[in-house]
């Protein structure tokens, strides 16, 4: 088997008591067949409680009042503490390392959405490495993989990413190049044309491609009335999703209520004043590009490749690219909200918890792709537009 894991994937420690955050609680935390096994023959009076604490039906821990049945007032795992990590099941011994499954490939990332592992992603300040290494477990048969279209999809993201650290390239140059090689191979795989790919990645990147897209770009900017009404829509999806963490809606709300409570001229006034004091005009411009190069790097590997199930390139670079976008926006809200002040610890946090209600649920996930693809202001071209802005 072969596997490919970011550089700083193994720099992640649980922090267990410390931790500001805990990540047994507010989704449901399935357990793989072999715990459930091994949790039914258990004997004694742990063997009792977690027969009991255990949702049969879904396979999944009891929830009280949205914590894991395990998870005690210090928010340490009972279980962990009484029976020791080898009974713990698959979920919360690797959580936050995550892994995504290809035929003959496996593909390691750590999550965002936990706070420790979204401080090591987000404050790699180097570009992401990858690195590659094979061990003797056999690889598994998948019936129907599309091989010819994964390996158009893993040279792409290779390209993608190198685009992605150009970082001589504004940022959002660099986002609206990529969402474009999304949309020009969605439409050749539509076509049945994967041939097309190659040609299209051999010119990607290119400083003539850069600048005929710029040109093409410049001629059709967007206004700032679209702009503010664009983020508006973006905030309207959190409506249309599960909600895990009780206190996200309110969030959210006081977010809308920072960005948009002075209608458009305050919103594009804070606009403004973010991007020259902490933003891209700012003399932050290269800490802050690199952050939302390490999101936008984070979920093109992460997610990319996984269009070889349901052949949505395009929806998995809007994916990628809104829920920076969001992140963007919940930070400015947060900086509006601070009277002008943020920092990396602030950043994270909101990155996390995004992360978390985005990702922590699969309903979520294709449900966010969904909107992104059939909201006409998030198409490619639209998005291109708000991203150039
Ligand atoms: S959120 Fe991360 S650091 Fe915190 S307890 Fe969970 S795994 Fe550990």
């Amino acid at each position: 088997m072969e596997y490919i894991i970011p550089h700083y994937f193994d720099r992640f420690r649980c922090v267990a008591a410390e931790c500001e955050d805990t990540c047994c609680a507010g989704w449901a935390i399935m357990i793989d067949e072999e715990s459930l096994e091994k949790y039914k023959n258990m004997e004694g009076s742990l063997g009792n409680r977690i027969r009991n604490s255990i949702d049969w039906e879904n396979g999944s821990f009891c929830q009280y009042e949205k914590r894991c049945a395990f998870l005690n007032e210090d928010n340490l795992c009972d279980l962990h503490m009484e029976a020791g990590e080898h009974m713990l099941c698959k979920t919360c011994k690797d959580y936050p390392r995550h892994m995504e499954e290809y035929e003959g490939l496996r593909e390691g990332s750590l999550s965002l959405s936990c706070i420790e592992a979204a401080k090591i992603i987000l404050g790699c300040k180097e570009k992401v490495q990858f690195h590659h290494f094979e061990d003797e477990v056999e690889d598994e048969e998948y019936e129907d993989f599309d091989f010819l279209l994964f390996t158009k999809l893993m040279d792409a993201r290779d390209k993608i990413i190198e685009v992605l650290q150009r970082r001589e390239i504004d940022i959002m140059m660099r986002m609206s190049l990529c969402l474009d090689l999304a949309q020009r191979m969605q439409d050749a795989l539509d076509k049945e044309e994967l041939f097309q790919i190659d040609e299209m990645l051999e010119q990607f990147g290119s400083m003539d491609e850069i600048l005929a897209f710029q040109k093409k770009a410049d001629g059709n900017l967007i206004g700032e009335n679209e702009y503010c009404q664009t983020v508006r829509k973006m905030f309207r999806i959190w409506g249309q999703l599960e909600v895990l963490k009780e206190d996200w809606p309110d969030d959210i709300k006081r977010a809308e209520k920072c960005l948009f409570g002075e209608g458009q001229s305050g919103f594009e006034k804070n606009h403004k004043a973010f991007h020259k004091t902490y933003g891209l005009k700012s003399g932050h411009n290269e800490e802050w590009s690199i952050w939302l190069e390490q999101l936008m790097v984070y979920f093109v590997f992460t997610y990319f490749c996984g269009a070889v199930y349901d052949d949505s390139i395009l929806g998995k670079m809007q994916m990628a690219v809104v829920a920076t976008f969001l992140i963007q926006e919940l930070t400015i809200a947060k900086w509006i909200e601070n009277g002008g002040s943020m920092d990396f610890n602030q950043f994270v946090d909101i990155a996390h918890r995004v992360s978390r209600e985005l990702e922590h649920s699969d309903v979520n996930l294709v449900r966010f792709e969904k909107i992104c693809k059939k909201t006409l202001i998030f198409q490619s071209q639209q998005l291109l537009r708000v991203v150039l802005y």
